[in-house]
């Protein structure tokens, strides 16, 4: 089966004055038709970038896609578009929902307006027309009274609502392909729950693919069938949702899981962190990029990347634990306990 999306050793980085920062390092992974991968990690990790360069918001000359990365939509490398074609893959195939409405809606237009907008510029319907499926699509949403609500703007508008709004203005042509870059962060729980509801049915609706950027693994757990996980800008684990929450084989993984706070644990200051930050990514690491990091770390581990093991068909790491020989040769006596 061919991929809606294919993301081949993506590179991605940033000039600044303290040199390059090599936000994103190779990453390679695909997403089909209607189903939800997730990404996660920390904040730094390079998920945000990555869903960037997907929608073809690197800015350059600060930002560069690497020239050996390939971004496949359909099978078509999207990174040779013109600017006209991002624009209309934008409209048209792929849709952002932001982590936070409230700068990304312009405070000084109404709602439907902002709707309207990209319905006329991508499908080039009359006014009209336009004014009817922006209201069908805040109904879709639901946002209440849509007729008087387009007349509105995002001030007047609550946090879960404007959100919502968020969800319209990508929904507006229908894109086969969404992200939803940390969705939820800025919301209540009660409304977090809506809003994944919400992705959800319209996916279930749509047939569209979802990438979910988040650092939190609760959304993850419910909404994702994939999950990818994230570190110093390489995926260092890959897998069905089930495979990550029940059997995670990365460090880092293991590490993410159990600093979810849980309510069962008797004593609540107990609460786990990962200790140490991540690396520089204006100089990365020679070996593995967790390894300051990890309470497993051998000597290979500091020398040498490690390589993907493929744990099944469909999960895959990059840890040196996993890897026989590198077991046998350096054993496991100078794992840092
Ligand atoms: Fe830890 Fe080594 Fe695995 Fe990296 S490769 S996660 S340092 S055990």
């Amino acid at each position: 089966m061919s991929h809606l999306l294919e993301v081949n050793n993506l590179k991605v980085s940033f000039h600044t004055y303290a040199g390059e920062v090599q936000a994103v390092r190779g990453v390679t992974f695909y997403v089909n038709e209607g189903e939800t991968l997730a990404i996660v990690g920390e904040s730094g990790c390079g998920k945000t970038v990555t869903s960037k360069a997907i929608m073809g918001l690197v800015a350059s000359p600060q930002g560069e896609v690497k020239k050996d990365s390939e971004i496949k939509f359909k099978g078509i490398n999207i990174l040779k578009y013109t600017n006209k074609q991002w624009q209309d893959y934008r409209g048209k195939d792929a849709g952002m929902i932001f982590q936070d409405p409230m700068t990304s809606l312009n405070p000084t237009m109404k709602i439907g307006n902002q709707i309207r907008e990209g319905i006329i510029k991508h499908q080039k319907v009359s006014k009209k027309e336009a004014q009817e499926r922006t209201i069908e699509l805040l109904k879709k949403v639901n946002i209440p009274n849509p007729i008087e609500r387009i007349q509105q703007y995002p001030h007047e508008f609550s946090g879960g609502m404007r959100q919502r709004v968020m969800i319209a203005i990508a929904l507006a042509c229908n894109p086969q392909l969404m992200i939803a870059d940390e969705p939820t962060t800025a919301l209540d729980v009660t409304i977090q729950a809506q809003i994944i509801k919400l992705l959800k049915e319209i996916q279930r609706v749509n047939h569209s693919a979802i990438i979910m950027i988040t650092h939190d693994l609760g959304v993850v757990a419910g909404m994702a069938d994939r999950v990818a996980v994230m570190y110093a800008g390489k995926i260092v684990e890959e897998g069905s949702a089930e495979e990550i929450f029940e059997n995670p084989q990365h460090p880092y993984t293991y590490a993410l899981l159990n600093a979810v706070p849980n309510l069962e644990l008797e004593n609540k200051a107990e609460l786990h962190v990962i200790p140490g930050t991540p690396p520089d990514l204006v100089a990365p690491p020679k070996g593995c990029g967790f390894a300051s990091r990890c309470e497993y770390c051998m000597e290979v581990c500091n020398r040498y990347e490690p390589q993907y093991t493929q744990i099944s068909k469909s999960h895959r790491t990059m840890c040196w634990l996993h890897d026989e020989i590198a077991k046998e040769v350096y054993g496991f006596d100078n794992v840092r306990s």
